[in-house]
């Protein structure tokens, strides 16, 4: 028998580690029927997971408040999302722990019966940005399509309720941008597909203070600009302000801090991405050898 590849990524599913491409869940779970599940992301970067103590704690609290129970504790989640890393080999790369809410009894359409299970993957590292992007920074566009109220899905329980991520994301596609940001019933932004957004002003940061998932990477931005010195506004972000702030960037797991040089037709700065993003892009990947923030992967063991 051949050796199972891991190359391309390694899944933890019902107890059973496998290769990517094997990892499947049963059709009738509700994760997939009902986008009844949470998640989270962590990476990893030169062979050490960033603040996993954060994505963990965030883990277990959305599953809380989605009446979700993985099964397993901080230390044991830790312990298959590192299985998973190792047998990847991967030194760079993007960690996914999920838990559904699985199937009830054959015919029950009651939540509180049915088997909660949890899943992890790790695969390659993925970017939001590709390097070009990254370099010259993002084009976005500011959707009409309005984030789900927080009042029906809070949005500091990371969930798939994507649906109007997705579309926003379409549309500004469609209209040559690269990604999109979402507003609420006043037309402040909130969030984009997968990332917080922040603009700058006369030096201030400001990012929205409600309406969005309270991001790993904003909560490092709002750290690295207290250490810097940088003042931040946390509070509703009219979409028209973004529009004519000095910067702009995204904040995302997938990639850290990311500049927006284009708003709409409006160019941000003078079209390149500016000094204040470029000192916290730098800052946040000198965090990554802080022990206080890293957590290095034996994968020897
Ligand atoms: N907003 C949404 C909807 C997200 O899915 C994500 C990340 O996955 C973020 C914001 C950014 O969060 P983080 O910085 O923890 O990756």
């Amino acid at each position: 028998m051949t050796e199972p590849d891991f190359s391309k990524g390694a899944a933890y599913v019902r107890g059973q580690y496998m290769p990517i491409a094997e990892a499947a869940i049963p059709i009738t779970d509700w994760g997939f029927l009902r986008s009844d599940a949470t998640y989270d992301v962590v990476t990893v970067w030169n062979g050490a997971f960033f603040r996993l103590d954060a994505h963990l704690e965030r883990f277990l609290r959305s599953c809380r408040r989605w009446r979700l129970d993985p099964g397993l504790t901080p230390d044991q989640i830790a312990a298959v999302l590192t299985q998973c890393v190792r047998l990847s080999g991967l030194r760079a790369s993007y960690v996914e722990m999920i838990c559904t809410r699985g199937q009830p009894p054959w015919g029950s359409r009651d939540p509180r019966q049915a088997v909660n299970q949890f899943y992890a993957f790790a695969v390659p590292y993925v970017w939001i940005a590709n390097a070009e992007q990254r370099e010259e920074g993002l084009h976005l566009a500011i959707s009409d399509v309005q984030r789900i109220p927080a009042v029906s899905v809070d949005p500091t329980a990371k969930n798939y309720h994507w649906n109007d991520l997705t579309m926003g994301l379409l549309g500004a596609l469609d209209a040559g941008a690269d990604s999109v940001l979402l507003v609420d019933a006043s037309d402040h932004v909130v969030e984009g597909p997968g990332f917080n957004v922040f603009c700058i002003g006369h030096g201030t940061l400001v990012t929205p203070a409600e309406g969005m998932l309270e991001g790993i990477t904003r909560r490092t931005v709002v750290e690295m600009a207290h250490r810097l010195g940088l003042p931040v506004e946390i509070r509703a972000l009219p979409a028209d302000e973004l529009r004519r702030a000095q910067e702009v960037f995204i904040s995302t797991s997938g990639g850290g801090v990311l500049p927006v040089t284009r708003v709409d037709q409006q160019t941000i700065g003078d079209g390149r991405p500016g000094p204040i993003t470029r000192r916290l892009v730098q800052t946040y990947w000198d965090w990554h050898t802080d022990p206080a923030y890293s957590v290095p992967i034996d994968y020897a063991a």
